[in-house]
């Protein structure tokens, strides 16, 4: 199967509000007790979990900037210990995605981002 991967900027290269990560995220289980093992976050900064297709998920908690776990200038606490959640490291997950999230004004970057190989 082809894969059209897509090559957005780092996020940290370039100068964005974030907005991405206004909503929070959905965090699996063992993302959670990972990112709480590893002292990146408390349990105070995420939900209670909710049962989703018969699964347990947890979800950020919002702050000024958007998820609790933005850093107060710029960039996610999680950018670079290998942690975040597997929704934040796949999104977009395609450029459908991601034109939708740029047309609603939260990506950005989609405007400077340049095609894969
Ligand atoms: S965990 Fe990090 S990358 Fe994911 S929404 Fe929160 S701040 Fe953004």
């Amino acid at each position: 199967m082809r894969c059209n991967k897509i090559h957005l900027p780092n996020c940290m290269e370039i100068n964005c509000a974030d907005d991405c990560c206004r909503y929070g995220v959905d965090v699996l289980p063992e993302e959670y007790r990972r990112i709480i093992l590893s002292n990146l976050a408390t349990s105070q900064e995420f939900t209670r979990p909710y049962k989703r297709d018969g699964e347990l998920i947890y979800r950020t908690k919002l702050g000024k900037r958007g998820c609790v776990l933005l850093m107060p200038r710029r960039g996610c606490r999680l950018h670079l210990s290998g942690h975040k959640p597997i929704t934040c490291q796949t999104f977009p997950k395609n450029l459908s995605e991601a034109k939708t999230a740029n047309r609603q004004g939260y990506l950005p970057c989609l405007d400077i981002m340049k095609p894969g190989p």
